[in-house]
């Protein structure tokens, strides 16, 4: 109300959302990832609701204080549901071509993956299949997962290469992530992964493959912009520590921030390798020593856990996440969307993380949301709901946050918000297929 007691005009806008159970902000300070009991501070608006203009949020409050200020065409009336910053996956396998369920049948027979692998399956099979698809097959391919990721409620992926193996190859794979930026309303954030595996021409020679991925392919990918980050498959029988750690600085060295696949398999210490160079993230972590996690909370890397990854090695063992959190490091949760994990779905790698890895369902939503913004550094526009950030929103069916985790294996997205735009609407889909007349 002003002065005079008149109702002043109210703001037009390109979209509202309110009347929503919970509005699931998570506000705050996001210089840093949050650690610890930061992780269950979700900064819930009860009655919430969002003004959106051009694209980014311009208001959050309470409903009725956004109704009364801001007026839009489109409105969506959030009754009985819950309002979340869209999902950030912030580890995926996204371009390749081929499937390898017949190795599926046999891992379920007992068969290890590094036996798979070292006899030219695994990884290589994928290599091959990828290799010989174009980039307009590869786009293809891509697009309609990153259709059933955003059905999900995933706004904003990272991607990482890693089935090419060839400098043409896995520059092949990085323009098709850009044409995908370009294409599709999910963000892709691109990461080099030419360190994946020893491609079968170099079995015998891997130190000439390292030599290549160092001098050839780095220098290749920074030069033409196509990767923010640069990762390596530390394992046993695929990179060890110091050819980690060389290809890790020479990817630095080219603007290319270091991201490790650690800890996956075995214990190599290269969480501890991850601090000591500084990494954005460290991924995996199913077999790191306390030192290696109580050094990555000193130097804030960041742990991205794959529980669904972990849950298809079928060897009942997940990263340790709660002491992860209790030494202070902060956790972000990812898909590892794959050829042997194909899950492109946040929701269920949340269910996952609660039952596994003991992350309350609070935890798990900062996870996926604020934490894994920081782990694509892309914190300052996504992850939360704030004024100024992009308006990447979703609408889930249930009628608080306690439900994620404890409803699982069914869509739970009503709606999807990308850059402000309506992208996906369940509601109207489900009127239009299921609905009949009466007989
Ligand atoms: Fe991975």
């Amino acid at each position: 109300m002003s002065k005079t007691g008149k109702s002043r005009a109210r703001e037009k806008v390109d979209l509202l959302i309110f009347n929503t159970e919970e509005l699931i902000t998570l506000a705050g300070d996001n210089q840093k990832p949050r650690v610890g009991k930061q992780m269950r501070e979700l900064g819930i608006i009860r009655n919430g609701g969002l003004a959106i203009k051009e694209g980014k949020i311009v208001a959050v409050g309470k409903t009725p204080d956004i109704t009364k200020t801001y007026k839009a065409e489109n409105m969506i009336s959030a009754n009985g549901k819950i309002v979340l910053p869209g999902f950030v996956d912030p580890h995926t396998h996204l371009v390749f071509a081929g499937s390898r369920e017949d190795e599926f049948q046999m891992r379920v027979e007992g068969v290890y993956y590094m036996v798979i692998l070292s006899s030219g399956g695994g990884i290589l099979k994928t290599v091959r299949e990828t290799r010989k698809a174009s980039f307009e097959k590869l786009v293809d391919l891509s697009l309609k997962r990153l259709d059933v990721m955003l059905e999900h409620g995933t706004t904003t992926a990272e991607a990482k290469s890693g089935y090419g193996l060839t400098t043409r190859d896995e520059l092949k794979i990085l323009e098709v992530m850009k044409r995908l930026d370009q294409l599709h309303a999910v963000d892709i954030v691109p990461t080099f992964l030419g360190a994946h595996a020893i491609p079968p021409e170099f079995q015998n020679n891997p130190a000439d493959y390292v030599k290549l991925v160092i001098e050839d392919m780095i220098p290749k990918t920074a030069e033409k912009g196509l990767a923010k980050y640069c990762d390596v498959f530390c394992e046993r029988g695929v990179f060890n520590l110091e050819q980690t750690r060389r290809i890790l600085v020479a990817g630095k060295n080219y603007g290319l921030k270091p991201k490790v696949h650690a800890d996956e398999m075995s214990q190599l210490g290269s969480a501890e390798l991850a601090a000591e160079i500084g990494a954005a993230s460290a991924e995996h972590l199913l077999f790191s020593s306390d030192e290696g996690v109580k050094a990555m909370a000193k130097r804030g890397v960041i742990a991205v856990l794959l529980p669904v990854a972990a849950f298809s090695l079928m060897g009942g063992r997940y990263a340790d996440a709660r002491k992860m959190i209790d030494f202070g490091v902060p956790i972000a949760l990812g898909t590892d969307f794959n050829p042997s994990c194909w899950v492109e779905n946040q929701q269920l790698v949340i269910a996952f993380a609660c039952h596994f890895m003991r992350l309350t369902p609070a935890e798990a939503i900062t996870a996926v949301t604020i934490n894994a913004a920081h782990a694509v550094d892309r914190a300052n526009e996504i992850g939360s709901l704030e004024i100024g950030k992009k308006a990447d929103v979703i609408v889930l069916d249930v009628p608080n946050h306690k439900f994620l985790g404890y409803r699982f294996g069914v869509n739970l997205v009503d709606k999807v918000v990308k850059n402000g735009r309506l992208v996906v609407d369940r509601e109207k889909q489900s009127e239009t297929v299921f609905l009949r007349e009466p007989d």
